[in-house]
């Protein structure tokens, strides 16, 4: 028997195709606030615009410097403004649809089930820990079916620390009744999920589905989800 009992795994662009959910749900907002009306040329160019305001203020979120309220409205203000809109009851209006949309969407990235089942069958315990919004990640998790899969999930909103904090990773293995030993980080992301799993000691896996290049000596390195049930 495997000595790996928890496999936690990141939510967004993990398991949940993110961006393929945020494309779909800008063409959705792009059609119903009519948009075109507003000068903006189309919904693929609406969300480049977005794309970079969004990352940054994502980070200003994760260290705590605004909170999600402010993240929610301000990442449809800046690229309105961009494009010489200035209209704060469209920001607010876009951002709440956009939050909602773009977690109805489905969108799992590729073989999700058919590696959540093959780990189930096994018995491994699955759990997710995400720095997402609680409602949001649930909305999302109960759309596409995720919810059934999962043992339990650990939301960075709800834990009161947010990914690479070592404290999130902790919590979660007390929570699920495991160990660092017996326990396995999978995420896309190599400083927020795989770095601090690292750095605790837990076994981990990075999923570099895009093909970074980087420098870091790591337990192992997938391109595509089913190489997990040859590794554990
Ligand atoms: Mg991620």
């Amino acid at each position: 028997m495997t000595k790996y009992q928890h496999i936690f795994f990141d939510l967004d662009n993990t398991l949940w195709d993110f961006d393929k959910s945020s494309i779909l749900a800008f063409d959705k907002i792009y059609e119903i606030f009519n948009l075109i009306n507003y000068g903006i040329p189309n919904a693929k160019d609406f969300h480049k615009t977005y794309f970079d305001h969004n990352n940054r203020l994502w980070e200003q979120y994760r260290q705590g410097k605004i909170d999600k309220e402010f993240l929610k409205t301000e990442r449809f203000r800046l690229p309105l403004n961009d494009y010489g809109i200035v209209n704060e009851k469209l920001a607010i209006d876009l951002g709440e649809s956009y939050t909602d949309l773009a977690a109805r969407l489905v969108a799992l990235v590729p073989n999700t089930m058919e590696t959540l089942t093959y780990l189930k069958e096994k018995n491994y315990k699955i759990h997710l820990i995400t720095n997402g919004f609680l409602e949001v990640q649930s909305i999302k998790m109960k759309a596409s079916g995720l919810d059934m899969m999962i043992d339990y999930s650990f939301v960075s909103e709800v834990v009161g620390f947010k990914k690479p904090d070592h404290r999130i990773f902790h919590h979660a293995i007390n929570e699920v009744g495991g160990s660092i030993e017996n326990s396995v980080m999978i995420g896309d992301d190599l400083s927020v999920d795989i770095i601090p799993a690292k750095e605790i000691g837990m076994t981990h896996i990075y999923f570099n589905r895009k093909k970074i290049s980087h420098n870091e000596k790591l337990d192992y390195e997938i391109y595509d989800l089913i190489e997990i049930c040859d590794i554990i």
